[in-house]
């Protein structure tokens, strides 16, 4: 049998998707149980809830542990709130570890957490630092100590050994799509022509100063969703930027009572236009005195289902956003012709950066190749072939492809 190498080329995303999009909301002061489940319940159903008929999308939440006794967190629910927490982190709807909470002081607090996530067979592979708490990871923003060998609160081994890959150590762009050339003439607002304008200009600034070699603003300058980078105690991780296209600047319309502004026509436009990805930083549990979301903020989500639905942005959770990029970017892909057609072998075995752990099976999840015979493409991964690909027609760029199909998340009921 003949055989020679083709080429195909990779999707940016899975067809038919233009961009891609997390809401990667910390859940500060989210009041209670009922209200963190409601805002799930309304972002990922559509059956009808305490805010309003659900928008049907794929949106995760975070999850922190010692907090004031007025704030909602793992340890402060009871155990019903408990068990609804371990239900969305298994489900895949509870993806991030929000650190451990202000409370968690010492390597102790880490270490009772992980014994208890453990326990219930749960684990998150995303970290994102919070106010100022001591366990963070990041040290220039977000003032930690989670990851200084020696300091009561170090914890980073525990928690890389838990299975956290993915960091956030405070870095916020007012760039909207990251991953392509960055571009600021979204961020005018001829409303609020003064602010807006600065806006643009401290953005401006941090690139410079990236260009002048600061580290604190590095991934400004490259405008990189994530990095292969370590912690100060040498543990391997990556590390993602998340954004805030707000006007007003990173630190407006951060909550639930700003998300209606930020999510507008002109977002998705953008966002979709440039082609880009993002992980966007809010705040959903802060929704002021009715306790849900404001008409503005519904309609946001609701332009944001119909994207989706439209097949313009594909709306998932953080952890899933970022492994896919991770994919694409590390998975090595060999092609072979022969007479009943192409084969495309995609190996993870062999990834560019060992240091951060094997992709998963469900991070190849939607990965899409232009092929000029869907027909008689298949596609093996690890030397097992995708018995479900998908055959696509023509996107907008005029050619045909195979995915290896995006599958959904199953929200837990009820
Ligand atoms: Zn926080």
């Amino acid at each position: 049998m003949s055989q020679q190498q083709a080429r195909v080329q990779m999707a940016r995303f899975p067809h038919p998707f233009h961009a891609m999009l997390a809401i990667c909301s910390d859940l500060d002061e989210t009041a209670d149980a009922h209200v963190y489940f409601e805002i799930m319940r309304f972002l990922n159903t559509t059956r009808a809830t305490a805010m309003g008929p659900g928008v049907g999308l794929e949106v995760g939440n975070s999850i922190y542990f010692d907090m004031p006794p007025d704030q909602f967190a793992y340890w402060n629910t009871d155990e019903a709130g408990r068990q609804m927490v371990r239900t969305l982190i298994r489900s895949g709807h509870i993806d991030c570890l929000h650190s451990y909470g202000d409370l968690a002081t010492t390597r102790n607090h880490a270490r009772r957490s992980l014994d208890e996530l453990a326990k219930h067979d749960c684990r998150l592979e995303v970290w994102v630092d919070h106010g100022t708490a001591p366990t963070n990871l990041g040290l220039d923003i977000m003032q930690g100590h989670g990851d200084e060998p020696g300091h009561p609160a170090y914890h980073a081994d525990l928690t890389v050994a838990h299975g956290i890959r993915y960091v956030w150590r405070g870095r916020v762009t007012s760039v909207l799509g990251q991953g392509v050339r960055p571009r600021l003439g979204h961020l005018f607002s001829a409303r609020h022509p003064l602010w807006s304008s600065r806006t643009i200009a401290k953005e401006c600034a941090k690139r410079l100063l990236a260009r002048c070699g600061s580290a604190k603003y590095a991934m400004h300058a490259a405008n990189e969703l994530l990095r292969p980078t370590r912690l100060r105690d040498g543990s391997p991780v990556y590390e993602f930027i998340r954004s805030n296209p707000h006007w007003g600047g990173v630190s407006r319309g951060e909550t639930a009572q700003g998300i209606g502004e930020v999510l507008t026509d002109g977002f998705l436009d953008h966002l979709t236009a440039n082609g880009g990805v993002c992980v966007l930083y809010t705040h959903l549990g802060k929704l002021g005195p009715r306790a849900a979301f404001d008409a503005r903020a519904v309609a946001g989500f609701q332009r944001l289902g119909e994207a989706f639905q439209q097949g313009r942005v594909l709306v998932t959770t953080p952890r899933r956003l970022l492994g896919h990029c991770r994919a694409a970017r590390e998975v090595a892909v060999h092609t072979a012709q022969n007479e009943g057609g192409l084969w495309v072998h995609l190996d993870t075995t062999a990834m560019a950066c060992p240091d951060g752990g094997r992709l998963s099976r469900s991070d190849l999840d939607g990965l899409t190749f232009y092929v000029v015979n869907p027909g008689v493409t298949r596609v093996t991964v690890n030397g097992r072939e995708v018995t479900d690909l998908s055959r696509n027609p023509p996107d907008d760029t005029g050619s045909e492809s195979v995915s290896i199909p995006w599958r959904r998340l199953e929200f837990p009921c009820p």
